[in-house]
């Protein structure tokens, strides 16, 4: 094997210490040829100031080893933090997080005996870009944003990996039934790089009953990609169904780096008691393994504990009477996987890496060709507090310029013309004026003298969104009539 690697590891706050320190033991005993830096991250460095918590320092070392092993944090309550995570896999690029999501029976109780899903999640888009507005006293707003290479990169990952490790089926979960546009995206992207696997199954599940369908019969899936939030919360229910989220580890990569953890918090009621189970640390660090390739270490590492688990040694969050033979705290469960180093599990399936099972790059991504792009209008936002035909007959007034108004609606509601006296109304309206000569494109001057027109008249416009066509495709949620 080739010389040490360096690696990043960050030992977090509540339970974080313990199950780092229980993961690194079990590693080195294992011969895990890594050298580590250390860096300091969580409540320590919030409370310094730091809003992001993290040292600024931290990050060279982070960009030297491009490999960060990571301890849960606690995150201070109140306002003015940033999540370290999401900071992590943004400014590193980390676009798709792994989580398998495996039951262990007869071993762990659960009610899935034969589950093992791995969810493959986007990671930096979606509303997780953090974009969000108040924009006036009752509405406030959060983007979501889905970009075709972003969706290009998840979903050929999520078939790659599929490939690499012998599984069968790629699932997409989206909601493109109501978000016609980014989730019709996502799932559009998955149907066209799905036909590029033809030896990998595929399906699309409405996300809404896709994610019964995963609560309920988890062994009817395999490999699922999906969207940034939807995969957050489901890949928690999907570790919790399969017995505990203690038990799960994550991958975040990137094309230069990767962040491997566990998915559960710092658990800090259960800090300082060597009571937690390091397993989810530990599994996350197996994905290290087999990430920088040392893959027959990530084997023996992974079947220890296989067969810690099979021998019925188990922490307080697995363990039953019934299925549980012995109790132990974070050491003694590190020591127990110690012991079994170089042994198999006997009746659980046993795991093996291929050597350079690290993905291939990823890198190849569309390149979009330049439509022709017309304006056709514009949607103006409007804080207004009255009715709607008092705000109809203001906004009418705005007409001219080879502009008119066609339609205002309330919370993605029509209210005008023909509107519903029961639609309940808030203060956030949208107002959309087209080109007069129906289907004639406008340019930016037409919307800049509207947007004059409207300031003299002191109407609070709060944004405006361009009515574009691509190639004569409609590039926003069209009225009744159009
Ligand atoms: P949590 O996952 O920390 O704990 C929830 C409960 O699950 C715990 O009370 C405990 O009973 C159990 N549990 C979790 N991990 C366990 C383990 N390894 N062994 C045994 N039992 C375990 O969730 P929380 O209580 O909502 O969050 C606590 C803190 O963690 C918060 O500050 C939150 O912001 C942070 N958090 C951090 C991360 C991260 O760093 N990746 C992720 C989630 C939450």
């Amino acid at each position: 094997m080739a010389g040490k690697r360096s690696i990043t590891v960050a030992h977090g706050d509540g339970i974080g210490p313990e199950i780092m320190k229980a993961t690194l033991h079990v590693l080195h005993e294992a011969g895990a040829q890594i050298e580590i830096e250390e860096i300091q991250i969580g409540e320590q460095v919030y409370l310094r100031g730091i809003t992001a918590g993290i040292e600024p320092s931290a990050w060279e070392s982070l960009r030297r080893t491009q490999v960060f092993l990571k301890a849960p944090i606690t995150t201070p309550q109140g306002g003015g933090y940033r999540s370290l995570n999401v900071t992590t896999r943004k400014t590193l690029g980390l676009y798709a997080n792994i989580r398998p999501c495996v039951s262990y029976s007869p071993f762990v109780q659960t009610k899935h005996p034969i589950m093992d899903v791995v969810i493959v999640r986007e990671n930096e888009e979606d509303t997780y870009a953090g974009i969000e507005h108040k924009q006036t006293d009752q509405v406030v707003q959060c983007l979501k944003l889905i970009s075709r290479p972003g969706c290009e990169r998840i979903v050929r990952y999520a078939f790659e990996y599929a490939r690499q490790n012998n599984r069968s089926k790629v699932t997409c979960f989206s909601k493109d039934n109501i978000m016609k546009m980014t989730d019709g995206l996502f799932h559009k992207v998955y149907d066209e790089i799905a036909l590029e696997y033809p030896d990998i199954q595929n399906e699309h599940w409405i996300v809404d009953i896709g994610a019964a369908k995963l609560a309920d019969t988890p062994e009817a899936f395999d490999v699922i990609v999906m969207e940034n939030l939807y995969g957050d919360i489901l890949s928690d229910v999907a570790a919790q169904i399969a017995g505990s989220v203690g038990l799960a580890g994550s991958a975040n990569i990137g094309e230069q780096c990767a962040m491997f953890e566990a998915i559960h918090g710092s658990a800090p009621r259960r800090a300082g008691q060597d009571v937690a189970n390091p397993s989810g640390l530990l599994l996350g660090a197996v994905m290290m393994l087999v990430h920088i390739n040392q893959t027959e270490i990530a084997g023996r590492i992974h079947n220890a504990w296989l067969k810690t688990i099979e021998d019925g040694i188990h922490t307080y969050d697995v363990f039953t009477e019934a299925h549980s033979k012995k109790k132990v705290g974070t050491k003694d469960f590190a020591q127990a996987v110690v012991d079994r180093l170089g042994k198999r599990p006997d009746k659980l399936k046993h795991a093996s890496y291929k050597s350079g099972s690290r993905q291939s790059s990823l890198s190849k991504i569309t390149t979009t060709h330049r439509t022709k792009k017309e304006l056709m209008g514009v949607d103006l936002f409007i804080h207004w507090t009255g009715s709607t035909n008092p705000l109809a007959e203001v906004m009418e007034k705005m007409n001219g310029d080879g502009m008119k108004l066609t339609m205002i609606s309330n919370r993605g509601v029509k209210v005008w013309p023909d509107g519903f006296p029961e639609t309940f109304l808030t203060d956030h309206w949208c107002c959309r004026f087209k080109s007069e000569t129906y289907g004639t494109p406008v340019n930016h001057m037409h919307v800049v003298k509207l947007l004059e027109r409207l300031a003299k008249a002191s109407i609070d416009f709060i944004k405006t969104e361009h009515l574009y066509t691509f190639d004569g495709v409609l590039g926003f949620t069209p009225g009744k009539s159009e």
